[in-house]
């Protein structure tokens, strides 16, 4: 009797935004493994056994997840948004590529979710709707020079940026020196949103420029898209038109 294991996401947070794939495979777990606050956004359900820890420890989670699949458990593993986007999916493979050679025949699945950039686009209009990347400020897995090579690529190719993981506690200074360096690559009147919470009943956009942006502005719930050149106000909304160079 082997088990399974599919890694999975809630979305940005409102349950409308969790994908029936999602809670079916939630609705026949044996075990759900996950940060605490991403399992509080499931039902309980009789019978089936929860494993919350904290947030900092991934690659465990994923290693106890995987250790559960193959006793014979049905796990599932519960990310936020999608569960490959700076989450637990490529945890789960890391895992199984150091971690014992049993763990690479299970049966793993991921189920894609609604990633935060794509709720946070849909708070403001469409400022995503022309090329863009996605890059996460947090220097706890790659360095600070890295993420400085990419912000400057993507400034440097106008892509439009959305940034993940923008601060924390332990990182207050991080969107302070995006900032600064895009300042030198981009034009001073580039939109800047800051969507905290998107996707949720309390959602809350700021919406000002490159020159203006204010990092104090952004906490752990917030997703900061800087526009590309083209990116633009109409009416209310604030989109990036298909086109290069929009007429
Ligand atoms: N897997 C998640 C991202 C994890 S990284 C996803 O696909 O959305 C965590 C970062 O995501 C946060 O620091 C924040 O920048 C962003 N984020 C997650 N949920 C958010 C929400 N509802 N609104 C705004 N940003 C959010």
């Amino acid at each position: 009797m082997s088990g399974s294991l599919v890694v999975v996401g809630t979305g940005p947070g409102k349950v409308e935004l969790m994908t029936p794939a999602t809670q079916a495979a939630l609705a026949r777990a044996t075990d759900l493994v996950g940060y605490g606050p991403y399992l509080d956004r499931v039902p309980d359900r009789q019978g089936q056994q929860r494993h919350a820890s904290d947030n900092r420890v991934e690659l465990d989670r994923a290693r106890h997840a995987l250790s559960l699949a193959a006793s014979g458990r049905d796990v599932v593993v519960v990310s936020g948004g999608d569960p490959g986007v700076f989450a637990m999916a490529a945890a789960v493979f890391e895992a199984v590529e150091v971690g014992d050679p049993a763990w690479a025949k299970l049966d793993i699945r991921v189920e894609p979710g609604v990633t935060a950039m794509l709720a946070a686009a849909a708070e403001v209009g469409a400022p995503l709707g022309g090329d863009f990347c996605a890059i996460s400020l947090s220097d706890n897995l790659k360095s600070w020079a890295t993420i400085e090579r990419r912000l400057k690529a993507a400034a440097e190719a106008d892509f439009v940026i959305a940034l993940y993981n923008p601060a924390s506690k332990a990182r207050p200074r991080q969107l302070g020196e995006a900032f600064e360096l895009l300042r030198g690559a981009k034009a001073a009147e580039t939109p800047v949103l800051f969507v905290r919470a998107a996707g949720t009943a309390e959602a809350k956009v700021v919406t000002t420029t490159l020159a203006k942006a204010d990092a104090s502005v952004a906490d752990m719930r917030t997703l900061i898209i800087v526009g590309a050149s083209t990116t633009r106000q109409v009416g209310r909304w604030i989109y990036t038109p298909r086109r290069e160079a929009a007429s």
